[in-house]
């Protein structure tokens, strides 16, 4: 099969042939109509976080499954489906209590789909029967490839801190990051929630697209102080929820300064860097501290049905060919991407 193989931290990509893979018992292969091109997996790619190479890397997929292996029943050939991102057990406590993301088998760091294992970059790709998702039959993903692999990571990420944090209905919702790739998604389900929402960014050039996506106000924090913006726009009460998809110790720090009453900080994304926080104002001001890791596959089903019902529709707005993922990475690189970007394989 045609495959991008990625043969040491910060290489280009090589187009080349590899064997297909054969599905092991417990097992199943599926063909691979597009994959998603987030910086999770540019991070890989640049070498910011460690695998064993060479990788195929990729894990936002939408597949076709073409080969079970012996004992697989929950799998039929030509099922639409794509991946859970985390190569979670599913047998420990937390596996079996539907919080698959902090699988106790999976180590601290998780196994992921197409870093501790092959990904979605590939004409075909092999993984454990029960980490492939079967896609609903109201999503149309022949046609939207591209945004129906991202729905898993991309758009379901912030329904599930939506949940996290309890968002309410006429809140205050600040993201830190709100032009990132995750962070505008973040903005659209904010405003599906009924959020007030206020997109936070170093990037004016991604304005226009938050607004599109939901945003009722920016905050330029290239060139505003973004505690005192924060402020003027909620009357100085603060935010009830920042969510921070930057996680920087000053974002996280500013974030934090910037919540109201009974606020909720959420992180997520970052390098895990320290941040100083006040006590008193956790106490005084019954705020909360959130960490908030992927997501559940009950969670990636509820995405599902949101977009199946049209309430939310990915963004994705650069689809390229394989021979063109090098540039296209550039681009994430550079952070460049309004939305997502995803190759198309099949
Ligand atoms: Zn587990």
């Amino acid at each position: 099969m045609k495959a991008l193989l990625l043969r040491g931290p910060n290489t280009p990509f090589e187009l080349c042939e590899v064997p297909d893979p054969v599905a092991g018992p417990g097992e199943a292969v599926a063909r691979v109509f597009a994959c998603g091109s987030g910086l999770t997996i540019q991070h890989v790619k640049a070498g910011r976080r460690p695998v064993h190479f060479p990788r195929i890397i990729g894990h936002e997929i939408t597949a076709e499954i073409v080969q079970v292996g012996a004992g697989v029943s929950s799998l039929a050939v030509g099922d639409g489906v794509t991946a859970y991102a985390y190569l979670n057990c599913g047998h420990c406590r937390w596996c079996l209590s539907s919080l698959e993301p902090l699988c106790e088998n999976t180590g601290y760091g998780g196994g992921m789909v197409g870093m501790s294992c092959d990904g979605g970059y590939a004409e075909y790709i092999k993984l454990p029967a029960h980490i492939f998702i079967k896609l609903p039959p109201e999503l149309d993903y022949k046609t939207y490839p591209a945004e129906i692999g991202v729905i898993t990571d991309a758009l379901a990420t912030p329904y599930k801190v939506l949940r996290r944090a309890q968002v309410k209905a006429g809140e205050s919702l600040a993201v830190f990051g709100a032009g990132g790739g995750v962070g505008i998604h973040q903005l659209m389900l904010a405003k599906w929630a009924r959020a007030r929402v206020i997109a936070v960014d170093v990037a004016p050039e991604k304005f226009d697209a938050c607004r599109k996506a939901g945003a009722d106000a920016v905050v330029n924090a290239a060139q505003d102080n973004v505690v005192e913006a924060l402020l003027d726009l909620t009357h100085g009460r603060g935010v009830d929820v920042a969510v921070d998809y930057v996680s920087d110790t000053s974002t996280l720090e500013a974030a934090a300064k910037s919540l109201a009453r009974r606020g909720r900080l959420v992180t997520l994304g970052g390098a895990g860097k320290s941040f100083r926080l006040s006590a008193s104002d956790l106490l005084y001001k019954e705020q909360a501290v959130l960490g908030s890791r992927y997501v559940t596959r009950s969670e990636i089903l509820d995405t599902f049905d949101l977009v199946a019902r049209d309430e939310v529709w990915p963004l994705v707005t650069d689809i390229r060919p394989l021979a063109e993922a090098e540039a296209l990475h550039e681009r994430v690189e550079r952070g460049e991407v309004i939305g997502r970007a995803a190759i198309l394989i099949g």
